[in-house]
């Protein structure tokens, strides 16, 4: 039985997976599965420069070998960049953004910070940029409490479409959540930050945001991310031992016969509440190979 609940993983094929992305992708199945709804990948790979379709696949290949099957198709950004070109024209008719020449040298003198304006010509190569704004925004995050963004606005005016013809993750990801009817996103807690843009972003289309929350990030000894930029290496297919350590960081422990019956237990045992407040959580001694 399906209920209106629509949940989705959206990995950055930049890399394969790392055990950090499979304790979210976890997560997001978890979440959606114990409220008996849908959940679906979406493969975020519009930026052309660092995605790689062979990483879409072996992705996509770890995540099915652990069966977390998606219960709709897979989408993948970089077929549907039309759809960011309508929303990206709807922001400018509201002149919500502006064309940016600026280049990685002109930006050195602002250590590599945006003015915030600029005087660029539309008859240049360019970028698009959201315009800086006075919002600010304020969500319950289920996991993490209550959120304020004060300002985040005020001091940043990032590029919804690069000089290359790239569509950003901002614009990209807030289209497809909405014409996708995600009502719910779990994510990781690094991306607490983007979320004021992205609730930016849905009030200028005039679209409603999904319910939000942040889990834990999972870190290494220097306190970094474990990620595909600090070289976490591939996780394997299909090794319960994997599925259940992953599974250990969300607070579940079980002792499973297979992967079909760990992921049964986890629905069962998966409670968000145990993470609350939680940002970090530091890879565990016998977790440093991952
Ligand atoms: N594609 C993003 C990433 O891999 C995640 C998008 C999201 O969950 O909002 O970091």
């Amino acid at each position: 039985m399906c209920n209106l609940y629509r949940g989705r993983f959206a990995p950055s094929p930049t890399g394969p997976l790392h055990f950090g992305s499979l304790v979210s992708a976890l997560a997001s199945y978890l979440d959606a599965k114990k409220q008996h709804g849908t959940w679906i990948i979406r493969i975020e790979d519009v930026d052309g420069t660092r995605c790689k379709p062979l990483f879409s696949q072996q992705i996509t290949d770890t995540l099915l070998s652990y069966h977390l099957f998606p219960d709709e198709d897979i989408r993948i950004q970089s077929r549907h960049t039309n759809a960011y070109e309508q929303q990206l024209s709807v922001l400018k008719a509201q002149k919500a953004v502006f064309p940016c020449n600026c280049t990685r040298q002109s930006l050195a003198q602002y250590h590599g910070n945006h003015p915030l304006v600029c005087d660029s010509s539309i008859d240049q190569p360019h970028s698009w940029r959201l315009k800086t704004s006075l919002a600010t925004y304020q969500y319950q995050d289920s996991i993490q409490g209550l959120l304020n963004f004060d300002g985040d606005l005020k001091n940043n005016c990032p590029v919804l479409k690069r000089k290359d013809g790239y569509f950003s993750y901002q614009l990209a990801v807030v289209v497809d959540d909405h014409l996708q009817n995600i009502t719910h996103l779990v994510r990781g807690a690094d991306l607490i930050d983007t979320t004021a843009q992205q609730l930016h972003l849905y009030h200028l289309l005039g679209w409603t945001p999904p319910s939000i929350c942040h889990i834990p990030l999972i870190t290494n000894d220097s306190g970094d991310k474990i990620s595909k930029q600090n070289h976490a290496k591939p996780i394997k297919n299909n090794h319960l031992a994997t599925l259940l350590r992953a599974l250990h960081y969300l607070k579940i422990d079980i002792t499973p016969s297979s992967i079909e019956d760990a992921l049964l237990l986890a629905i069962e045992a998966w409670d968000p509440s145990k993470l609350n407040g939680i940002k970090h959580l530091s890879l565990e001694e016998q977790d440093q190979h991952f």
